[in-house]
């Protein structure tokens, strides 16, 4: 009997614990319903998908934009009709193999295709819109934009200690943008460290590329270059800890008192040589003696004597800058020696082909001989007073995220 009462409530159970899990079920099923009302159709290139087949494809070497659409059942007229009115938005021409393209068709049994949308890039796309009358329109993806913050230190490049942290090799060529004036990246040594907080940008989930350096920090023979980057009065700059630009100008002469007198041209009569030629540098006459400076801050690459320079210095800026100076009386300045603006590094003379004391100033931008009197080195302008508060603020929070208490650094 004991049994019998045992199973009978057993069974009981069972049958509540089904009939409770079935009563859930019915709920769900509700909610589903509920669901279906608000129902939101699938939206990409702004165009709902849900009412198209979708085919998403790359573009093929040889591979064009009418033997693409042909496929989809669209004849040469309608295709001809399309490139001739896409010309002032997208030249059909530029399509490229191994470009993302999407090609929606109608669901019927024809599927002939109702739009064709090629990426260009991870950001753009071109809508060529067939189903009413034909539309050509570009369009931008979301992009959403994420602060990220990365700390290292260089083993053996900038580039490697980057992608180490899989971080991308563009950063670098950001960071020596920002440090153009302060910091020869191609001198970067081996126990220098940075720290650096920037923007990189995402389509979904996808990284399409890095956006700005908000703030940084680049240790570099043991001495900390921060940068900082901060607007004032519509112009972008970056300012180190105290507000001093990082971008240095040039000193328009290698001599405080100096009087031009051979201007950079293509072609002179050269005076020793007694034929036309190109003069690639600008001479200032002063009396043998005079003090010669550096232009700007860099590292001596040379300090020899050569046959028509006669004694000379060049010094290398940063990547983009050189600058030399000749016929030297006496040089100062060493080959591998730091200089600051306005060092000395010699004295004029007439050593090498001159015919008076004078210094021929040259200067190279990537690696091309200029006129630096034409080139417009940049603005040295401090943070100004009436920014110094905003300055300051702006500052303070990005060192906060840059420098965060060691025990919350996760990277
Ligand atoms: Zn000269």
């Amino acid at each position: 009997m004991k049994k019998i009462i045992l199973i009978a409530f057993v069974v009981l159970s069972v049958v509540t614990l089904l009939y409770t899990l079935t009563s859930e079920e019915t709920e769900v099923v509700i909610i589903q319903e509920e669901n279906e009302e608000i129902f939101l159709p699938t939206v990409e290139y702004g165009i709902a998908m849900d009412s198209f087949m979708v085919y998403k494809d790359v573009i093929e070497p040889n591979q064009f934009l009418a033997n693409i659409l042909l496929k989809y059942h669209i004849p040469y007229t309608e295709i001809d009709m399309l490139v001739k009115m896409s010309k002032d938005v997208f030249d059909v021409k530029k399509i490229a193999s191994g470009k993302k393209y999407t090609i929606l068709c109608s669901k019927d049994s024809i599927g002939k295709a109702q739009c064709f949308i090629y990426e260009p890039n991870q950001t753009e796309y071109v809508v060529f819109d067939m189903r009413d009358s034909i539309s050509i329109y570009k369009g931008q993806k979301e992009v959403e934009t994420k602060i990220k913050h990365i700390k290292g230190t260089i083993n053996s490049s900038l580039y490697k200690t980057l992608s180490d942290k899989k971080a991308s090799p563009v950063l670098a060529i950001e960071m020596a943008n920002v440090y153009a004036w302060t910091i020869d990246f191609y001198a970067i040594q081996k126990g220098d460290w940075f720290d650096v907080l920037y923007e990189e940008k995402y389509v979904g989930d996808q990284f399409v590329g890095i956006g700005k350096i908000l703030a940084a920090n680049f240790n570099h023979y043991g001495k900390d270059y921060y940068a900082y980057r901060f607007e004032q009065d519509g112009i972008t700059n970056f300012f180190d800890e105290k507000g001093n630009s990082l971008k240095r100008a040039f000193l328009k002469s290698p001599l405080e008192f100096g009087k031009l007198t051979s201007g950079f041209t293509m072609k002179r009569f050269h005076p020793v040589q007694k034929i036309n030629k190109p003069h690639l540098g600008t001479d200032y006459a002063a009396p043998t003696g005079t003090p010669i400076l550096a232009t700007g801050d860099g590292v001596v690459v040379e300090s020899a004597h050569k046959v028509y320079n006669g004694n000379y210095v060049k010094i290398k800026h940063n990547s983009t800058y050189t600058t030399q100076y000749l016929h030297m009386s006496k040089r100062l300045a060493k080959t591998g020696q730091r200089v600051k603006q306005g060092d000395v590094i010699g004295y004029v003379g007439s050593t090498g082909l001159a015919t008076g004391p004078h210094v021929c100033y040259r200067f190279w931008k990537n690696g091309a001989q200029t006129n630096h009197l034409k080139e417009e080195t940049p603005p040295a302008e401090p943070v100004k007073n009436e920014h110094k508060e905003r300055f300051i603020l702006l500052k303070d929070s990005l060192n906060k995220k840059m420098n965060p208490p060691t025990d919350l650094v996760s990277l």
